[in-house]
């Protein structure tokens, strides 16, 4: 059917006129072809819904109804400078967060499930002012939401897609759409477990919502929207050098996201490498520029091409205190409480004879881990087997990416000396067995440095 699948991230709805300008770019590429939108909710009105919450459970009333004030002034806002009429359905949606905000109080906890239905508002909010204004100006769309789409597992806040039963209830939520020309305006970030309770897919998850509907519809291609010219050789508030690349590899894209490069989720690309759905990464700010590619292999020379960083990470150590503990049975039984844990390694470095290792988990893991740590490995804390678990929360970590990277002989050497030339420290160093990425751990407080320095050396 050679649908385009189209994502917006927060910037890109974050006024009437940015979403004047996306239901614009929708009309054109519709003249065309089938399009689907995917939207997020306006520019930080995620993190608003989610302070709300918290200050409900708080108890703090006048914080609560504060927020709720500025979440209905945006919106309204927005409404009388696009489509007066869309008003109604805006007050109604409001109406629904209100309630869950106000359950919250009264309960004076956050029931997961309630969370997830109530940030996803910000979603519904968003796509039911794009659909009204494209319908209003001529082109036929529906807001739909994510949960009638969208079928994942049941880990509230970072849920995992069911892809057959998200491609079955595409068929009857969306394709009929589809079918009669009419444009889905989808809610990114959320979906539904199978018996229909309110999930969502992490923050930043409405890239990944719209990887899983282009995977689920057999999409021709996915273009994410976003505020930057496409995906840059760093991040441009840090690096104000960077350079847009024009082709990615999915390997390159994902090991990017994975390391931090906050232009597309984590888990983004996983559903469309098996189907090879191309992507591109543009600027809705700027038409003119072609964005980034995203394919399976790239055209241009091996080598490092990007390099991202991330700072709400902690490294882990864990020493046996004598030579005479099975070190490899002791990092089996780490990694186990790990993945007990749910958390996700960053990087994973050991040493040989002290049969010591560390590792780097995102901070919000950590509490986590480390319960699990302390409970699996509880024996050999007490009898003093093991030297106390050490905890750094003063680390980032800063990625090299870029395939066939071990081709490109002494690179590990420059860009040890390049941080070095700026006075960090590295405390540890991953190479995983990909080739596609070099992660260094370093002091917090040098990272900025270390990323510009390496920067500067790969370039
Ligand atoms: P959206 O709201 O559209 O999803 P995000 O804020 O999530 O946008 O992601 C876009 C931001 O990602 C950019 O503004 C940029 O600062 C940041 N970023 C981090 N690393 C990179 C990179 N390598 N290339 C491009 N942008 C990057
Ligand atoms: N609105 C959600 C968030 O801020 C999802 C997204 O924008 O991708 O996390
Ligand atoms: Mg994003």
């Amino acid at each position: 059917m050679n649908l385009l699948v189209m994502k917006f991230g927060g910037t890109s709805m974050g006024s009437a006129e940015r979403i004047k300008v996306a239901a614009d770019i929708c009309r054109d590429q519709k003249l065309q072809r089938p399009v689907l939108a995917v939207v997020s909710a306006m520019s930080k009105v995620t993190d608003l819904l989610l302070d709300t919450l918290l200050k409900a459970e708080a108890g703090d009333d006048h914080g609560l109804e504060a927020n709720l004030q500025i979440l209905a002034e945006r919106h309204r806002e927005c409404c009388q400078q696009m489509l007066s009429r869309t008003l109604n359905g805006i007050e109604s949606l409001i109406g629904d967060f209100r309630r869950i905000a106000h359950g919250v109080r009264m309960l004076g906890e956050r029931p997961p499930r309630s969370v997830d239905e109530a940030i996803a508002i910000g979603e519904r909010l968003s796509a039911l002012m794009m659909a009204e204004y494209l319908t209003s100006t001529g082109t036929p769309a529906q807001a739909v939401n994510g949960a009638d789409a969208i079928v994942t597992d049941a880990v509230f806040g970072n849920a995992t897609p069911l892809m057959a039963e998200t491609r079955e209830r595409c068929r009857l939520t969306i394709r009929p759409l589809l079918d009669n020309g009419i444009l889905p305006i989808v809610t990114g970030f959320n979906g539904a477990t199978a018996d229909g309770r309110p999930t969502t897919l992490g923050r930043g998850g409405s890239d990944f919502s719209a990887s899983i509907l282009a995977a689920a519809l057999d999409a021709s291609e996915l273009w994410i929207w976003t505020d930057v010219n496409g995906i840059m050789s760093a991040d441009p508030r840090s690096v104000p050098n960077a350079r847009v690349l024009d082709e990615v590899s999915y390997n390159e894209a994902a090991e990017l996201a994975y390391n931090g490069a906050k232009v597309l989720h984590p888990r983004t690309l996983a559903p469309l490498i098996e189907r090879q759905i191309p992507v591109w990464s543009k600027n809705s700010f700027n038409l003119a520029v072609p964005g980034t590619k995203i394919v399976s292999t790239v055209k241009s020379k091996p080598g490092p091409r990007a390099v991202t960083s991330m700072v709400n990470v902690a490294l882990v150590s864990i020493e046996p205190a004598s030579a005479a503990i099975s070190g490899t049975r002791i990092m089996a039984r780490a990694l186990e409480a790990l993945a007990a844990a749910n958390a996700e390694l960053l990087a994973f470095s050991s040493s040989s004879y002290r049969q010591s290792f560390c590792f780097l988990v995102r901070n919000e893991e950590l509490d986590a881990s480390m319960r699990m740590l302390e409970a699996d490995l509880a024996l050999e804390l007490t009898h003093g087997y093991l030297k106390p678990i050490e905890v750094d929360q003063n680390v980032g970590l800063l990625a090299v990416v870029g395939e066939g990277m071990r081709g490109t002989s002494g690179l590990a050497g420059r860009l040890f000396s390049a941080i070095s030339k700026q006075d960090v420290n590295i405390i540890a160093i991953a190479q995983g067995s990909s080739e596609i990425t070099i992660s260094i751990v370093v002091r917090r407080d040098g990272l900025e440095r270390a990323v510009r320095a390496v920067h500067e050396e790969c370039s």
